[in-house]
C-alpha cells in the first residue's frame, strides 16, 4: 500500500500534468510549475522547489513525468546548477539568495558553471590561487580557472577564491556566485578528445562580485566547496537510472547487432550487465542514505564505481563492433557536445574523462579509505602552513 508521502507526491504530479499538459506547455513554463509544486528537488524544504521528503520520491516523479511526455532534459542542460548549485544554495545560501537563484536555475533560464579547478590546483583544490580582494561592498577577482564545463553558456559561476593568503590553505578561501556575463570575465573554449568543446578556460581580470553574492562566511569557502563536491559525486555517479540503461544498453545493442555467438564474449557481457545492475542498486542505496541535506562520502563509492564500469563497458562495446569501432569523424570543430548522437565511439572517448571529472578515482579511493573505512590519512605536510609559505611550481 502506498504511504502518505507517496500519495502526496502522486497527487501533486497529477495536478502538474492536469494544469500543465506537457504537449501544450513550453518546457520552461512546465519546469517553473514543477518547481512551484515542490517537485523539482523533492528533498529540499518547502518553498525551495521541494517538499521535505526522501530523495527516493524524485525517481518516481521523474519517471511519471517522462511517461507523460514531459521533458526532464533540464537536469542535463543545467547539470552543474541543478546537480550541485542547488544543494549549495539550500545548505549555505541566505533566504534572498535561494529566492533569487533556485527557480531560474531549475527552469534553465540561467545556466550555472563551477569555477574550482585551476592550472595549478585540481585534486589539491585547497591550493588554488585565484584572488578575491574586498573593496567596499564588492570583491575584486583576479586569476584563472580551467576545465570549466558550460562556462560558454553560463550566466552564473560558483567561484572559490583565496581571500586570505596568510591563512592555512583550507581556511583562506571564500565562495562566491559570479556573473559570467559581467566585465572582466573572459571564457575561452578548450577542445577535447571527442572533437567537441565542452569545457573552457576562464580568466578574471578585475572582475567584480557584490558581497551579497558571497555564500556563507568569509573564510568558509572550503566548507561550501565540500558540499558542492559531495553533491557533484552524486550528480555524476549517483543518478537513479532504470535497470539496463546507460552504457550497458549500448553494449547489449552492439551484441545484438553483431550477430556473434561467442560464449566467452557472452559471458563477459553478462558479467558487465550484472556489475552495472549491482552498481545501480548501490547508487539507489547511497541516494536513500543522502535522503536529506548534504550527501556523505557514499557519493564517492558511486562515482568511483560508475567511472570504472563505464570505461570497461564502452571499451567492450567497441570490441564487439570490430573495425567499425575504430571509425570516428576526424577534425576538431568548435561545437558543444551533442548528447543526441551518442555513438558507441563517442561514448568510449568521452568515458575516458569519467575517472578525472568530479574528482579523480585516486582521490575517491583516498576519501573512501579515510572517511568510509577509517584507514589512516595520507601525510599532508602543508596542512598547517600559511598558504603564502607553501612551495608552488
Ligand atoms: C570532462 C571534465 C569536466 C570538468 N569540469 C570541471 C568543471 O566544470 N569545473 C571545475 O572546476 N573543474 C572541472 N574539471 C576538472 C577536474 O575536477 C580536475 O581535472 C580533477 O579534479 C583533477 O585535477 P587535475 O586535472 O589538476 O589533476 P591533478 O590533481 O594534477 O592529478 C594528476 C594525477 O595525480 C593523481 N593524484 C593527485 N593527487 C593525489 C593524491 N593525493 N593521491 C593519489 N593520487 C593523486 C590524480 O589522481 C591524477 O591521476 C573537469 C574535468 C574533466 C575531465
Amino acid at each position: 500500500m502506498a504511504d502518505a508521502d507517496s500519495e502526496r507526491v502522486d497527487s501533486l504530479v497529477d495536478e502538474l500534468l492536469e494544469t500543465h499538459p506537457p504537449a501544450d506547455t513550453g518546457n520552461e513554463k512546465f519546469w517553473g510549475a514543477q518547481y512551484d509544486l515542490g517537485l523539482a528537488w523533492v528533498w529540499h524544504p518547502e518553498g525551495y522547489g521541494g517538499l521535505d521528503l526522501a530523495r527516493k520520491h524524485q525517481s518516481t516523479i521523474n519517471r511519471r513525468l517522462q511517461e507523460a511526455g514531459a521533458s526532464t532534459e533540464n537536469r542535463l542542460d543545467n547539470i552543474i546548477g541543478i546537480g550541485m548549485g542547488a544543494g549549495v544554495l539550500v545548505t549555505h545560501g541566505t533566504e534572498s539568495q535561494k529566492q533569487r537563484w533556485l527557480r531560474p536555475m531549475f527552469t534553465t533560464e540561467e545556466i550555472w558553471c563551477q569555477l574550482f579547478s585551476e592550472p595549478g590546483a585540481g585534486s589539491d583544490l585547497a591550493g588554488l590561487a585565484t584572488r578575491a580582494v574586498q573593496d567596499g561592498d564588492e570583491w575584486v577577482v583576479n586569476g584563472q580557472k580551467v576545465w570549466t564545463t558550460l562556462a560558454q553558456v553560463a550566466k552564473w559561476g560558483m567561484l572559490v577564491a583565496r581571500t586570505d593568503p596568510t591563512a592555512v590553505k583550507h581556511q583562506g578561501l571564500t565562495y562566491f556566485i559570479i556573473d559570467m556575463e559581467g566585465p572582466g570575465v573572459e571564457v575561452r573554449p578548450l577542445y577535447q578528445i571527442t572533437g567537441e568543446a565542452e569545457f573552457n578556460e576562464v580568466f578574471f581580470e578585475d572582475a567584480r562580485v557584490p558581497d551579497s553574492n558571497r555564500i556563507d562566511e568569509v573564510g568558509a569557502g572550503w566548507r561550501v566547496s565540500l558540499t558542492t563536491l559531495m553533491n557533484e559525486r552524486v550528480a555524476i555517479g549517483g543518478t537513479a537510472t532504470p535497470r539496463g540503461s546507460g552504457a550497458i544498453a549500448g553494449a547489449v545493442q552492439a551484441w545484438e547487432k553483431s550477430g556473434l555467438d561467442d560464449p566467452v564474449l557472452r559471458d563477459e557481457l553478462l558479467r558487465l550487465w550484472a556489475e552495472a545492475e549491482a552498481s545501480r542498486l548501490t547508487n539507489l542505496r547511497a541516494i536513500e542514505m543522502a535522503s536529506l541535506g548534504t550527501p556523505g562520502p557514499e557519493g564517492s563509492t558511486g562515482k568511483l564505481d560508475w567511472a570504472n564500469l563505464n570505461k570497461e563497458i564502452t571499451s567492450f562495446t567497441l570490441d564487439l563492433l570490430g573495425l567499425e569501432g575504430t571509425l570516428y569523424p576526424g577534425g576538431y570543430q568548435l561545437k558543444p557536445p551533442d548528447y543526441e548522437s551518442l555513438t558507441p565511439q563517442r561514448a568510449f572517448l568521452r568515458s575516458r574523462a569519467n575517472s578525472i571529472e568530479g574528482g579523480t578515482s585516486e582521490i575517491m579511493m583516498n576519501i573512501i579509505g579515510e572517511r568510509v573505512l577509517g584507514l589512516p590519512g595520507e601525510p599532508r605536510v602543508d596542512k598547517d602552513v600559511p598558504w603564502t609559505e607553501v612551495p608552488r611550481g
